[in-house]
């Protein structure tokens, strides 16, 4: 099968800067104008030669984009060991982005999760919604992009935070302060990134109180244009159909999050 546009063609960008953004992820800037226009949520396929190319999120959309890299495999390291001026590969970007809807609206990351939702932060509260940004990590220090977040407030962005260790705001997982939340405010919406039981969670609390989500997932992914069908989840590819999927979806493979998934090692 040929190539289907020209954003499936890898385009050599070069690295504006590369900073360690938390303790456990780096934060690569650079121009890329089919990137500039993209929508939060959507993401690219990264690539360095002699690796496989890895799905990342756009977390800065702007004249300059970023994403934000947690080195875990060979890919994500050898990304991170670039240098400011080298050489990256991009195809995209791809795939279904958050929909700004509703006016009050709630906004939970955890871990990496937290890169898609800064420019979706951006845009609803340039929009002239209320925001709220709910920052989740280990501890203070591991929660990726926290001073691009607290930057966010200036367009009246709320944070709140929780950390495992209570380094940082509450004491707890996401989903403990997203209960206490709940309580108190009425939210329209529901915008989640990050671990699949933590998006789970997030779900089924928000359906319990009637709000609907938009979860983005992160599934194993090999080319990132429906080929290869190794991001399945359900009968939904989350290349094609996703990253982000609303309610009316995540009833359908609610059972499915956090329970299987596949890895390099399944093919
Ligand atoms: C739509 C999407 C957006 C993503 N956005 C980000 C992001 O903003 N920042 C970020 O750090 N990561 C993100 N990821 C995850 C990232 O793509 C993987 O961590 C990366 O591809 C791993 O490649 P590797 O060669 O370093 O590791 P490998 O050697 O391939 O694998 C190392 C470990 O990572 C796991 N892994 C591999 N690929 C994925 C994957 N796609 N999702 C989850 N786990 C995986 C493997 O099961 C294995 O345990 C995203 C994934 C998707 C599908």
């Amino acid at each position: 099968m040929g190539l289907r546009t020209n954003l499936d063609r890898l385009r050599a960008v070069e690295i504006a800067s590369i900073q360690r953004d938390s303790k456990i992820t780096y934060t690569i800037t650079f121009r890329d104008e089919a990137c500039s226009k993209a929508e939060p949520g959507q993401f690219v396929m990264l690539w360095v030669p002699s690796e496989n190319e890895c799905p990342m999120s756009l977390s800065e959309i702007s004249q300059y984009v970023s994403v934000t890299v947690r080195p875990v495999g060979r890919g994500t390291m050898k990304i991170c060991g670039k240098r400011e001026g080298e050489k990256l590969w991009v195809r995209g970007p791809y795939g279904r982005g958050f929909t700004i809807l509703g006016y009050s609206n709630l906004l939970v990351g955890g871990g990496t999760g937290i890169a898609p939702l800064i420019p979706l932060a951006e845009k609803s509260a340039k929009s002239g919604r209320d925001v709220t940004l709910l920052l989740a990590g280990q501890s203070a220090d591991s929660i990726p992009l926290l001073s691009r977040a607290k930057g966010l407030r200036k367009l009246g962005v709320r944070l709140v935070y929780a950390t495992e260790d209570g380094t940082l705001g509450f004491k707890g997982v996401a989903t403990e302060l997203l209960k206490k939340l709940l309580r108190k405010h009425k939210f329209d919406q529901i915008y989640t990134c990050g671990p699949e039981l933590m998006i789970k969670r997030v779900y089924q609390l928000a359906s319990a109180n009637n709000i609907p989500v938009q979860a983005s997932l992160e599934r194993y992914m090999r080319c990132g244009i429906n080929l290869c069908g190794s991001c399945a989840i359900g009968r939904y590819l989350v290349c094609r159909d996703g990253p982000v999927f609303d309610s009316s979806i995540l009833k359908n493979v609610e059972g499915e999050l956090g329970r299987f998934r596949r890895t390099p090692r399944s093919f």
